[in-house]
């Protein structure tokens, strides 16, 4: 099939190979020239385990394009997937669909035979209604068909999540589309996804109360450690014994910092705000945000105690300033506050992320970037391991123990606290 992938981010990207890789000849579209112009030169624009390999290969066998011309796109496909952002609108809560409808308008001038335009991004129940009214505008009802496929891939394991995924959802009003892209997905549904096809409205608000439901169950074992520190429990005890129920199952389960990305913070906002509009209070969502936004000034309290109070001049090292590990994406990780923070209090701070140096932190003048994780963790007073890279989970600290010594807050509880303790360490762990 002739497929079209407008936006080519972390989604339209990772789907639009996947696609072309199970056979399909895709076009990736984006306005960023200069994205596509790398691209072309086999240059990606965001880090994701596997995805260059796939790009070089499919892109080398012609399977896969990249273009600014949206318009010739469109026309040469059948198959359109809206895959631009859906962040929060400036000074609101609710979800700003700007891209998605500028899109729309654009889809509508280049209609030139039966298209299914497909929103991939995650869009608040109700915008197929809203993109359909404004593609008929220009083009008869018969012409096209606006379809919800929402995409549940996870960065740092987007290929794999999208080749072998739980589900398929496709949200479609008419039978004709449901039935193409049940083929378009058959090689995906024979490796055992399951298909779930339902309306358009029931699709859309499918993403939103899955990653409602992740993100409590993260901010709940999140809670339950803080539990845990008063009471002298290690929260990997309890992560086991519940997870183990299968009412409860034990992924999403491990405590950490604030969930942060560029999904759960954006669209528990979003719910709630599509929520308000019908006049239902989502009081459980609205209280997973209120603790999630309270999160890193309690981790950071915790910094101030480990550090008897003493932040000033204390040298600190970041491991992993991602909101999580395997990804190169800063949106909305907790980092982002607690560096900040720090640096406003006058600690000396290195941070190390295995993608690389991070722009957001520029301007922060007690800020650097190291790039190994030996010139990071040397000299400091304070190590925080912030992601659970496999890069920070087999450091030999062995090898530190005999220059300065330093405490460590393991922020993901990667490593062993009897195991570190007996190297000499002061260890600290989440909700042990
Ligand atoms: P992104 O910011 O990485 O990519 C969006 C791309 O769209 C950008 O490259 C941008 O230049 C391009 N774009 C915007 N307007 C355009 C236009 N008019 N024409 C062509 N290109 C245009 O975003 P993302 O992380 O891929 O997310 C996209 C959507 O998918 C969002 O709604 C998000 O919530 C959803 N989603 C994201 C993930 C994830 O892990 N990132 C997972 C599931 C769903």
């Amino acid at each position: 099939m002739k497929l079209c992938m407008i936006g080519t981010g972390y989604v339209g990207l990772v789907s639009g190979v996947c696609f072309s890789d199970l056979g399909n000849d895709v076009i990736c579209v984006d306005k960023d020239e200069e994205k596509i112009k790398k691209l072309k030169k086999g240059i990606l624009p965001i880090y994701e385990p596997g995805l260059e390999e796939l790009v070089l290969k499919n892109y080398k066998n012609k399977r896969l394009n990249f273009s600014t011309d949206l318009q010739n796109s469109i026309k040469k496909s059948d198959i359109i997937f809206i895959c631009v952002g859906t962040p929060t609108k400036k000074n609101a809560n609710s979800a700003d669909l700007s891209q998605i409808y500028s899109v729309g308008k654009e889809i509508s001038k280049s209609i030139n035979k039966f298209k299914i335009i497909i929103t991939k991004s995650t869009v608040p129940v109700m915008t197929g209604d809203e993109l359909e009214k404004i593609i008929s505008k220009k083009v008869k009802k018969n012409r096209f068909s606006v379809v919800s496929n929402p995409e549940f891939l996870r960065e740092g394991e987007a290929i794999r999540d999208f080749i072998y995924p739980d589900r398929v959802v496709i949200g479609s009003n008419d039978k004709k589309s449901n039935l193409i892209l049940k083929n378009l997905y058959t090689p995906l549904i024979s490796k055992g996804a399951k298909y779930v096809s339902t309306n358009r409205r029931a699709a859309e608000l499918i993403k939103y109360a899955s990653n409602a439901f992740l993100a409590t169950k993260i901010t709940f074992i999140n809670e339950i450690a803080n539990l845990c520190e008063k009471t002298g429990i290690d929260i990997e005890d309890i992560s086991i014994g519940i997870g183990l129920d299968k009412r409860i199952g034990g992924r999403f389960l491990r405590a950490g910092p604030a969930y942060g990305g560029s999904c759960f913070p954006k669209d528990t906002r979003a719910i709630v705000s599509t929520a308000k509009k019908f006049k239902i209070d989502l009081s459980v969502v609205q209280s997973v945000i209120k603790s999630n936004n309270k999160r890193s000034k309690l981790l950071l309290n915790r910094v101030n105690h480990i550090l008897n109070n003493k932040i000033k001049n204390k040298k600190i090292c970041f491991l992993g300033v991602t909101f999580k590990a395997n990804t190169d994406d800063m949106r909305d990780s907790s980092s982002l506050e607690m560096i900040p923070y720090l640096d406003k209090k006058g600690a000396k701070i290195k941070y190390y992320d295995p993608t690389g140096y991070k722009k957001e932190f520029d301007k922060l003048k007690n800020v650097l970037c190291s790039n190994s994780i030996n010139d990071a963790v040397k000299g400091s007073d304070l190590v925080i391991v912030h992601t659970e890279w496999n890069d920070f989970k087999s450091i030999n600290f062995k090898k530190f123990s005999s220059s300065k010594q330093f405490k460590i807050y393991d922020m993901r509880n990667i490593f062993s606290p009897n195991k570190i303790k007996s190297l000499g360490f002061e260890y600290f762990g989440i909700g042990r």
